[in-house]
């Protein structure tokens, strides 16, 4: 498959710990190029919203919460099926079920603290990519 692109944030308990660069390390040697990234820190409106396909899971008000408790790193990935790609190296979303050498194995503090979002399906990642970039802000 061509090389095309993912959306990743790095979350609050990795900022908090500063390992931002521990994560990103994991990324680019799962042959994933950082062609987008700033820090920022998202208001609650945004957070709810980027999360709104979550809004009736129960941990819904906790998700967020958490994820405007702190900064946030948010990326945009490149590379060969990178949706997929990105996904195998983040590992299960409990980090207690990811495999070893993945980011949430390896990083994650927790089922919710688990230090890494990555879009699940191209179409959600030119969505989200959208959501927090303008085209010229992507350099590949
Ligand atoms: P993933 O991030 O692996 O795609 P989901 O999209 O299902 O997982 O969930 C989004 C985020 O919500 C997770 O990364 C995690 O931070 C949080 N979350 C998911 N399930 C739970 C849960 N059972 N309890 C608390 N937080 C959860
Ligand atoms: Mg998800």
């Amino acid at each position: 498959m061509a090389a095309n692109r993912t959306f990743s944030i790095i979350k609050p308990d990795a900022t908090r710990r500063n390992i931002t660069g521990a994560v990103t390390k994991m990324l680019e040697e799962a042959g994933l190029r950082v062609v987008a990234s700033k820090r920022i820190h998202m208001s609650r409106e945004q957070a709810e919203e980027f999360y709104g396909v979550h809004r009736e899971r129960p941990f819904f008000n906790d998700l967020v919460t958490f994820m405007i408790s702190g900064p946030v790193v948010v990326q945009v990935l490149e590379g060969e099926n990178a949706v997929q790609r990105n996904r195998d190296i983040m590992g299960a979303t409990n980090p207690a079920n990811a495999d070893v050498g993945t980011i949430r194995k390896e990083l994650a503090e927790s089922i919710e603290a688990n230090s890494v979002h990555g879009s699940d399906s191209d179409e959600n990642a030119a969505t989200e990519i959208a959501f927090f970039f303008k085209p010229e802000e992507i350099v590949g």
